[in-house]
C-alpha cells in the first residue's frame, strides 16, 4: 500500500494551503462575525484551479481527481467553513455538468465556474417538505413549446443568492406514471431568469460566511436545451452527486476538525493552571490523543473512497462511511477542543466556539448521519 502523494496532489495541497493560511485564515473571524460571502477569496481560489479540481482541463478544470480535492477541501476548511462549503458545493456542480453535460452546456459552464467569472456553482435538490427523502420533491417542470416551465420552491440552496448556475431538480413525469423517484428530471438554471426569486439568507448557527437560501420558481422558463442528463433520469444524477459530494463534506468536517486540534495542543501549552500547563495532566492528554486518532482515522475513510473514485471503483458505501464517521468524529474533537479551552473556549477570542458551530452543519447537509447509516446499511443488506 503506497500513501505517498503523487506530484499534482502535493502541490495542489501546498497551493491550498498556503493561501489558506495566508489570505483565508485571517479573514475567518471576520467572515462569521459579519456574514460575508467570501467573494474575493473564492475568486483567488479559481485563481488556483480550486474550485474545479476534477473538471477536465479541456473545460478549464484542474483534472487533478478526488484525492486532490480533498487535501485541498482540508486545507480550505482548516482555515474557514464557510469558504469550504462554497467550495465543495461549486465543485460538486462543475463536476455534475462536466459529466452529464451536452458539449454546449460544459462549454458554457464549466470553465465560467472554473476561472471564477461566475463566483459559485448552486445544487438545488431539497425543499421545505422534501430533505431526507428528496424523492418527494414538488417542484414541477412543464414542456411548453420549446421550453421548459418551472414551479415550486426550493430549501436551504447554499450560494443560491449567489451562483452563476443552479442545478435544480424538477418532477417531469406525474405521480401515477412515473412513481417516487423515476419522474424527475434536472435542468440548468442561470441566475437572473425571469421567474426565478431568491428567498431571504438563514440565520445560521454556523458557516455564517456561506450563503443559505430559498428559492422560488414562479412560471420560470428555461430553453429545452437545459435539460442536463435524460429526461426524467435526473434522480440518479443527484444520487451520483450526492456521493462524490460526501467525500468533500467528510473533508471539510476534517479541516474543521484540524484547527480545532491545533489550537487545542497550542493552548494545552501554554495554558497553566495548578502551576503547570493544562497539558501536563493525562485527562487533556487522553483527549487530545483521541482527538488525533479519530482524525487519522477519518482521513484514511476520506482517502480511500476520494482514491476509489480515481480509479472508477464503486465508493457510494465508502463515501457515505466517510462522511458519517468523519462529520460525528469531528463534532466530538470541536466539543473537546471547547472543554480544553475552559472559559476561553466559549467565547469569540478563540476561534474553538466558530469551530463547533461551523462543524455542527457537517452531520446534516448532503445527507444526515441517519442517512448515510441507511446507505451503508442497504449496501451490506442488499
Ligand atoms: C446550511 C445548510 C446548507 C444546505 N445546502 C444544501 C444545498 O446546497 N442543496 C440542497 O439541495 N440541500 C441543502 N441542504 C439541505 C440538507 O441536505 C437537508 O437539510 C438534509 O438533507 C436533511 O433534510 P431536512 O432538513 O429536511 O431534515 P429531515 O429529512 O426532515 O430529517 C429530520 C431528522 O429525521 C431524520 N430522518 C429522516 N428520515 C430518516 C430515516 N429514513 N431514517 C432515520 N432518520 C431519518 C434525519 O436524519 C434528521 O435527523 C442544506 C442544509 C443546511 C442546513
Amino acid at each position: 500500500m503506497d500513501f505517498t502523494l503523487n506530484e499534482t496532489q502535493r502541490l495542489i495541497q501546498q497551493t491550498a494551503r498556503h493561501y489558506a493560511e495566508r489570505v483565508i485564515a485571517p479573514q475567518a473571524a471576520a467572515i462569521d462575525e459579519e456574514e460575508r460571502f467570501p467573494a474575493d477569496i473564492l475568486k483567488g481560489l479559481a485563481d488556483m484551479g480550486l474550485m474545479a479540481v476534477n473538471v477536465p482541463e479541456s473545460l478549464g478544470g484542474s483534472q487533478a481527481g478526488a484525492v486532490a480535492y480533498v487535501l485541498a477541501m482540508i486545507e480550505v476548511a482548516r482555515a474557514c467553513a464557510s469558504t469550504a462549503v462554497t467550495m465543495a458545493v461549486t465543485n460538486m456542480v462543475g463536476e455534475v455538468i462536466a459529466r452529464f453535460g451536452t458539449p454546449e452546456q460544459r462549454e458554457r459552464c464549466c470553465p465560467r465556474l472554473a476561472s471564477g467569472e461566475w463566483l459559485a456553482g448552486a445544487f438545488a435538490l431539497s425543499e421545505p417538505e422534501a430533505g431526507s427523502d428528496p424523492g418527494a420533491l414538488r417542484t414541477t417542470a412543464r414542456r411548453d413549446g420549446d421550453a421548459w416551465v418551472l414551479d415550486g420552491s426550493k430549501q436551504w440552496i447554499t450560494s443560491g443568492a449567489y451562483a452563476g448556475v443552479l442545478v435544480v431538480w424538477a418532477r417531469t413525469g406525474d405521480q401515477a406514471a412515473y412513481p417516487g423517484t423515476r419522474g424527475i428530471s434536472c435542468f440548468l438554471v442561470e441566475q437572473a431568469t425571469p421567474g426565478l426569486r431568491i428567498g431571504r439568507a438563514e440565520d445560521k448557527m454556523g458557516i455564517r460566511g456561506s450563503n443559505t437560501v430559498g428559492l422560488h420558481f414562479e412560471e420560470c422558463r428555461v430553453p429545452e436545451t437545459a435539460l442536463l442528463g435524460e429526461l426524467h433520469g435526473g434522480f440518479k444524477i443527484a444520487m451520483m452527486a450526492l456521493d462524490g459530494g460526501r467525500i468533500g463534506i467528510s473533508a471539510q468536517a476534517l479541516g474543521i476538525a484540524r484547527a480545532a486540534l491545533e489550537e487545542s495542543v497550542r493552548y494545552a501549552k501554554d495554558r497553566k493552571q495548578f502551576g503547570r500547563p493544562i497539558g501536563d495532566n493525562q485527562a487533556i492528554q487522553w483527549k487530545l490523543a483521541e482527538m488525533q486518532t479519530s482524525i487519522d482515522a477519518a482521513y484514511l475513510l476520506a482517502l480511500r473512497a476520494a482514491w476509489m473514485k480515481d480509479h472508477a471503483v464503486p465508493f457510494s458505501r465508502e463515501a457515505a462511511m466517510a462522511k458519517m464517521f468523519s462529520t460525528e468524529a469531528a463534532v466530538q474533537i470541536c466539543n473537546h477542543a471547547v472543554q480544553i479551552h475552559g472559559g476561553y473556549g466559549y467565547i469569540r477570542d478563540f476561534p474553538a466556539e466558530r469551530h463547533l458551530r461551523d462543524v455542527r452543519v457537517s452531520m446534516i447537509y448532503e445527507g444526515t448521519s441517519e442517512i448515510q447509516r441507511v446507505v451503508i446499511a442497504r449496501s451490506m443488506l442488499s
